[in-house]
């Protein structure tokens, strides 16, 4: 079976291809290189001797998508393309909510008409808002605090609306909580573009001289240490939730939703000094005030992937400061552009 696996050049998408291949599944990739490069795919090549077939294009366009579906015998679709950056969203609300929903539409709709009726969904944390308390679980009450988070919700209604309508679908909405770390081969990795919005891509920054210093974004929060506190989740253990979530689609058509996270917190000090002790230079900090719409303390409940989908983080916080380190030490101005 073929697997559509779109924005499968990006950081999640990539490492997700690389368990796939070594799982014995194809990827079929389609990306507009919006926000990664092609070479991304020489390392998949050199990591699993296999160079997935590769469509560059955007996901909005439905002929495109139809050709697609034409030429390439897909029986699921994982769905990561999308745009992830908080702020930008608050600036530029049409463009998160044209690509992230608009093309959410196109890509169900050609799906629709091609018979593919398996969707995995790259949804996200964001999406519980500002809980009432933690760990968060699945059946918690849902918000949004930014356009990002808001296009992450919609798309979770309509698929749930979808659904309904197409009760012959298996749709599975994943909620991501931190994604960090890299391959263990420091081949993959996250590469941002630009000034890292996310902590971990920040201080391996500062780690690897590009940054001078880490602003901390508070430290007055009811937390251990005042600082915000989060689930980080190595990016390997994510790409398994994947491979776990297309196996148990196999056996039920319905409308799933899984957190993905490891269950345990740490605060913006304790990754600090894990990430210190992993690359063995002193990361350089600052505090500086609250950054708007960010919350004390997010982390999850595991439980309900662990009992369905039998899928649980494996990797510890010296697994994801160690590779994320080899990650930014090995290629510190991220992958090469040819
Ligand atoms: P990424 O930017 O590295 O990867 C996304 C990929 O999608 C990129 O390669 C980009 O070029 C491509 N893309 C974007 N718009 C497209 C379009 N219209 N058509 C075709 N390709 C398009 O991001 P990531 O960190 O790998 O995130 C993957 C998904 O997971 C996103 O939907 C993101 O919102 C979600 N997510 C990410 C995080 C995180 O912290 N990284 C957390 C929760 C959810
Ligand atoms: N953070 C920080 N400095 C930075 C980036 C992030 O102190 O340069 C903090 C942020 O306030 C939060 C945590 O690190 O408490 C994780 O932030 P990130 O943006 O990585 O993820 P999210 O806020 O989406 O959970």
């Amino acid at each position: 079976m073929k697997v559509l696996v779109t924005g499968g050049v990006g950081y999640i998408g990539s490492h997700t291809c690389v368990q796939m291949i070594e799982a014995g599944m194809t990827p079929v990739i389609l990306d507009n290189l919006y926000n990664s490069k092609e070479t991304v795919l020489d390392r998949v090549e050199k990591l699993t001797g296999v160079r997935p077939v590769f469509y560059k294009g955007d996901i909005r366009d439905r002929a495109f998508l139809d050709q697609v579906f034409a030429e390439q015998d897909i029986g699921s679709v994982i769905h990561f393309a999308g745009l992830k950056a908080v702020g930008e969203s608050v600036e530029q609300p049409l463009k998160y909510y044209d690509n992230n929903v608009n093309g959410t539409l196109v890509l169900v709709e050609a799906m629709l008409a091609a018979d593919v009726n398996s969707l995995i969904f790259s949804s996200s944390a964001t999406v519980y808002g500002d809980p009432a308390s933690v760990p968060i679980r699945e059946d918690f009450p849902t918000s949004a605090t930014n356009p990002y988070g808001r296009s992450k919700l919609m798309v979770e209604e309509i698929l749930t609306d979808i659904h309904k309508a197409h009760p012959e679908m298996s749709i599975t909405i994943l909620r991501y909580f931190n994604p960090v770390g890299s391959h263990k081969s420091g081949e993959l990795g996250e590469d941002p573009q630009g000034i890292p919005n996310n902590l971990m891509p920040f201080i391996s920054q500062v780690a690897v001289g590009r940054r001078e210093y880490l602003s901390v974004f508070g430290n007055d929060y009811p937390t251990v240490d005042g600082t915000g506190v989060r689930d980080y989740i190595h990016v390997v253990d994510l790409a398994n939730g994947h491979l776990a979530a297309l196996n148990h689609r196999g056996k039920t058509a319905g409308l799933h939703i899984y957190n993905l996270g490891t269950g345990n917190g740490y605060s913006v000090l304790q990754m600090v000094k894990a990430f210190s002790k992993a690359s063995g230079v002193n990361i350089e900090y600052k505090i500086a005030p609250r950054r708007p719409g960010d919350i004390a303390e997010c982390w999850a409940d595991p439980a309900k992937a662990k009992s369905e989908l039998q899928w649980q983080a494996s990797h510890t916080l010296d697994d994801m400061t160690a590779d994320t380190w080899r990650w930014q030490s090995q290629n510190p101005t991220g992958y090469p552009s040819k």
